[in-house]
């Protein structure tokens, strides 16, 4: 009831949640009263979520902040929720976002910008990064406990960066993806959106897990993520990529760098200077990849088999297709699909596609490289602290924001996005650590250290 309320009295202003399930709420609120009478208590007994609304609820509206899935109520539930459902969690709402998780500010939603509950001193408006931005905003702004979130380029990390919260990004694979709206399915992951990195442990353990609805999840146990919290540092090895360096830094992410490296050796950590010499070539990878398989993911948005169809007396089905596409996408979703279907065109194919599949397996080979002689990479989360809605109307400008996010998704890896201080206005700003494959328990355990 009481994160109820703070819903109803906060989310005028901010634009969290879509969708507000109270009756759920109350539902679910009293199974885990009667659970907790029977003593039968599990990690998440009680704890109200929001949930990014990517995730397919069943019975409950699942827009992917698009018009084209506007009214729909998906009958059937994602693994992951569904999941955090049987450790006892508690439904509050599904949580705003870019339309089909395309942008870094929730500027691109259809439902509308989700806003930021921290200003600066002008008291302009901030975003609250995206696209995760609503599960960022709820969880700022204590509108629940904690949120899910999904990253293909940094959807989770940069919005916990913006608000002050933690977010991660397991390993490719650890956490089903099945039932959640396809972005490019091959950087698609979920994760949770939490105040602390004790938190985002427990919530990870219950959303984790090998699903054989999904190919690509491993099949894997799911460690005791809660227990690696407050295991510190000592004995690990840091590496902080030189190439992470960039021209032009602000001195205060440069400063909260070098403090997060003052933290980890503080606390018993050796630290050493790794090269990870791709770098350069992870945002423009990233932006033919992810469109290409976006292009792909969302032909089956036709007006015939989910949502929104847009079609006039005697129009054919081409006409209907048509019609329902320019009707039901954005803009930015419009121009990743021209993207996509570009880069993996005959003739453009060989010079864009399989050019950037290359340069993701030297990415790759860079990590693995770097991580013989380091246990976790220390870099910034973001190149700058949250900027203010409308700041930024340059799509290519927009794209740079994920410079330090996308190259972990490229190689699959865990990345983990820390608020460890504050820009000269007060705003939040965050540390990312990177890890091995699988080995999201050294991330807690350095996470903690920075936090
Ligand atoms: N900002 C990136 C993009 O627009 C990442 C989005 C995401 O991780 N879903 O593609």
């Amino acid at each position: 009831e009481a994160y109820l309320g703070a819903i109803e009295a906060g989310n005028g202003a901010l634009n969290a949640y879509i969708t507000v399930t109270a009756d759920a709420a109350r539902e679910m609120a009293n199974a885990a009263d009667a659970a907790i009478a029977a003593d039968d208590i599990r990690p998440l007994t009680g704890i109200p979520l929001g949930v990014k609304d990517l995730f397919c609820t069943k019975g409950v509206r699942s827009t992917a902040g698009s018009h084209i899935l506007g009214a729909f109520a998906p009958t059937y539930e994602s693994t992951v929720t569904e999941n955090l459902w049987r450790d006892g969690a508690v439904l509050l709402g599904k949580t705003n976002l870019d339309e089909f998780a395309m942008g870094s500010s929730n500027e691109t939603s259809h439902f509308g910008n989700a806003v930021n509950p921290w200003r600066r001193a002008d008291g302009k408006p901030l975003v609250p990064g995206g696209s995760s931005g609503g599960s960022a905003a709820a969880v700022a702004g204590g509108l629940c406990v904690a949120a899910t979130g999904t990253d293909t380029g940094g959807s989770i990390r940069q919005p916990a960066a913006f608000t002050g919260t933690v977010g991660i990004k397991p390993t490719y694979g650890r956490c089903s993806r099945w039932g959640i709206v396809a972005f490019a399915s091959s950087l698609d992951q979920a994760g949770p959106m939490t105040r602390t990195v004790r938190d985002a442990a427990i919530m990870l353990g219950s959303m984790a897990g090998h699903d054989p609805k999904d190919s690509t999840s491993a099949d894997r146990p799911v460690p005791d993520f809660a227990a690696a919290v407050g295991r510190g540092v000592k004995g690990l090895t840091v590496g902080i990529p030189k190439e992470y360096r960039v021209d032009g830094m602000a001195p205060e992410i440069e400063a909260l760098w070098q403090q997060g490296i003052d933290w980890l050796k503080d606390a018993g950590a050796k630290v050493v200077e790794v090269s990870l010499p791709h770098t350069k070539y992870a945002l423009p990878a990233y932006y033919i990849v992810a469109p290409a398989e976006a292009s792909s993911n969302l032909a089956r948005y036709d007006g015939v088999r989910y949502g929104l169809r847009a079609a006039e007396q005697g129009d054919g089905i081409v006409e209907m297709y048509e019609r329902t596409r320019a009707a039901g996408f954005g803009r930015e979703v419009k121009r990743r699909i021209m993207i996509g279907t570009y880069v993996l065109s005959a003739g453009y194919y060989d010079a864009y596609y399989l050019k950037a599949q290359k340069i993701r397996t030297l990415i790759k080979r860079d990590f693995e490289q770097a991580f013989d002689v380091c246990d976790v990479l220390l870099t910034p989360a973001t190149p700058s602290a949250a900027f203010a809605s409308g700041e930024i109307t340059d799509p290519v400008t927009m794209y740079l924001n994920d410079v330090f996010t996308v190259t972990v998704n490229l190689a699959g890896l865990p990345g983990i996005a820390v608020p460890a201080g504050r820009d000269g206005q007060g705003l939040p700003l965050g540390l990312q650590l990177i890890g091995r494959p699988f080995d999201e328990e050294t991330l807690f355990a350095a996470g903690q250290a920075v936090e």
